[in-house]
């Protein structure tokens, strides 16, 4: 094995990851550092009960694209899925119908339900349902505890706050958002191993992720971000020449008074955090005094482009950790 195959064999990376962005990159760092050991702590703040069923979409996009069930055109959900039951419950007229879940699906749900209701923490439920997919890295929830993102909205309907996922899903997004907040996050703490992986990180990875519901959220978990922040961390901008790469992140970016640009996520996330930030050439000029920016293609045209970008946030970590 070469030196620097080696260097990464030993070692120990932490990852945040929303949804389709951070599983994709995910897919990458996998591929260029396939014997590191690697623990993903996954947002869980668009967790929701449908149908009376516990669903957390991100946590399974992870899961089903590191373990090949993906629907790669969809970029979440199973693959040959099929929507039965869904269909029976929209004759039965039960609501919501705007929440997209196939049959396959379903039985992630179920099984996760019947152990939340037995009592099992959904980490340990999370790394049960992974025996069966075999990631190929430690997937943890960031909290136990329940703690869900909601979004203040004001339409025909009033001033109000629905669930993340009736905006996003329902509304898409049109609606503009007045706040976003997590409920819950005041008092959850890290689920069990999170603080400690931290820890023990040689380098912490912020993926391209929703950089307000979804790595803004990890980081709202007391203690998270401050144990994040002691160690080296690389970035990779979810914006490219001011704009999203796709999704409506922009819109969450609005609602918390933050531009969609590179230079003004960066400036989010800060440098107190921050050490190493990836952002596309045409975002070359994007600066913050203590974080060394690098400008190279980051889009994730493919696994092998996803491959290059983990690995080029890698040697950077590498680089800045002396
Ligand atoms: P989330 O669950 O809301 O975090 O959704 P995703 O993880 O799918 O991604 C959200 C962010 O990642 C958005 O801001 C996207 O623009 C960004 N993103 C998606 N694909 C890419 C890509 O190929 N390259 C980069 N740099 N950003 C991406
Ligand atoms: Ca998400």
């Amino acid at each position: 094995m070469s030196e620097a195959g080696e260097r990464l064999g030993r070692m120990h990376i932490v990852s945040l990851a929303g949804g389709i962005g951070g599983a994709r990159f995910l897919r990458g760092l996998r591929a260029t550092a396939p014997d590191a050991q690697i623990t993903v702590i996954g947002n869980t703040g668009d967790d929701i009960t449908l149908f009376g069923l516990r669903v957390c979409p991100d946590l399974d996009t992870v899961m089903y694209t590191l373990g090949g069930g993906i629907d790669e055109e969809q970029g979440w959900g199973r693959a040959k899925e099929s929507h039965v039951v869904k269909e029976e419950l929209a004759a039965y007229g039960v609501e919501p119908q705007w929440f997209g879940l196939g049959d396959r699906d379903f039985a992630t749900h179920i099984v996760r339900s019947q152990m939340l209701e037995a009592g099992y923490p959904l980490s340990q439920i999370t790394e049960a349902l992974c025996t069966r997919w075999q990631p190929g890295v430690r997937l943890l929830p960031m909290t136990d505890d329940r703690c869900e993102t909601h979004v203040v909205i004001d339409d025909e309907r009033g001033r109000r706050a629905v669930h993340f996922q009736e905006w996003w899903v329902r509304m898409r997004a049109s609606v503009p958002a007045e706040s976003i907040a997590l409920v819950g996050a005041d008092t959850a703490k890290p689920a069990p191993g999170v603080l400690e992986a931290i820890e023990q990180a040689d380098v912490v990875i912020l993926p391209p992720s929703n950089p307000v519901v979804s790595i803004g959220t990890i980081l709202q978990i007391p203690g998270i971000r401050a144990a994040i922040a002691a160690k080296t961390v690389v970035g990779v901008s979810p914006i490219i020449g001011g704009a999203p790469v796709r999704g409506m992140a922009d819109a969450c970016l609005t609602a918390i008074g933050v531009e969609t640009s590179a230079q003004a996520v960066l400036d989010l996330y800060g440098s107190d955090l921050i050490d190493g930030w990836l952002v596309s050439p045409e975002d070359a000029g994007v600066a913050l005094e203590g974080v060394r920016v690098i400008a190279r293609p980051i889009l994730m045209h493919d696994t092998v482009a996803a491959a290059d970008i983990a690995r080029t946030a890698l040697d950077l970590a590498g680089e800045l950790a002396g």
